[in-house]
């Protein structure tokens, strides 16, 4: 089961990617993941890269590809995978079409308002890599981990600036994609707005 997730930045891709990933044991392959432990363990790939994340812009397509075709050659992704993040270009979408074959495309949908609401409430530990939400799952002390006790910190691309970027490069570059996967009759939506359990029920009946 080859499984692209769409969807606008804080529609909960990344939340549905691991809960998929678990049901179905096949591996769960974020590319905004990998660049991020990049970042961290500041590689000369996180080096080239962290300006840009930071931005919320996007990282050159031949760079992106290369990544993910190297990924999908694991043994891992043999029986499938979710790619979630990837594609975010229609070269991305034709490159990976050369390399391997998509079975279904989800496309998670939510409102401008509601992406910026959840986007601007989120916090991380950046030890572990934890994420909270001043709303929706709060951490039991305001501003601290509830493992370590340590700050939790805004990451550069949910500030206010870089979130509006990162909306209207997905309305730029990504949207497109919806059309391109409906048109090749891969394309399904999900309603990302209810709680996470109820969008979980409907990638289930989607799926099976
Ligand atoms: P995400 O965690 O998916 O929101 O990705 C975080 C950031 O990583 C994005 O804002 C981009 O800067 C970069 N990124 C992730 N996936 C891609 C991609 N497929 N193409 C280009 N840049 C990407």
């Amino acid at each position: 089961m080859n499984l692209v997730f769409l969807g606008p930045p804080g529609a909960g891709k990344g939340t549905m990617a691991t809960r998929v990933s678990e049901h179905f044991k096949i591996p769960h392959i974020s590319t905004g993941d990998i660049f991020r432990a990049n970042i961290k363990g500041q590689t000369e790939l996180g080096k080239k890269v962290k300006a840009i994340l930071d931005a919320g812009d996007l990282v050159p397509d031949e760079l992106t590809v290369e990544l993910v075709k190297d990924r999908l050659s694991k043994d891992d992704a043999a029986a499938g995978f979710i790619l979630d993040g990837f594609p975010r270009t229609i070269p991305q979408a034709d490159a990976l079409a050369g390399f391997s074959t998509v079975d279904q495309a989800l496309n998670f949908v939510l409102p401008d308002e509601e992406v910026i609401k959840r986007l601007s409430g989120r916090r991380v530990h950046p030890g572990s890599g934890r994420t909270y939400h001043v709303l929706f799952s709060p951490p039991r002390t305001e501003g601290k981990d509830d493992v370590t006790g340590e700050d939790l910190v805004i990451r550069p691309d949910d500030q206010e600036d870089a979130i509006r970027n990162r909306l209207e490069v997905y309305k730029k570059q990504t949207q497109p994609l919806i059309a391109y996967y409906s048109e090749r009759g891969l394309l399904v939506d999900v309603d990302s707005a209810p709680a996470p359990d109820e969008v979980f029920a409907q990638v289930l009946k989607i799926l099976s």
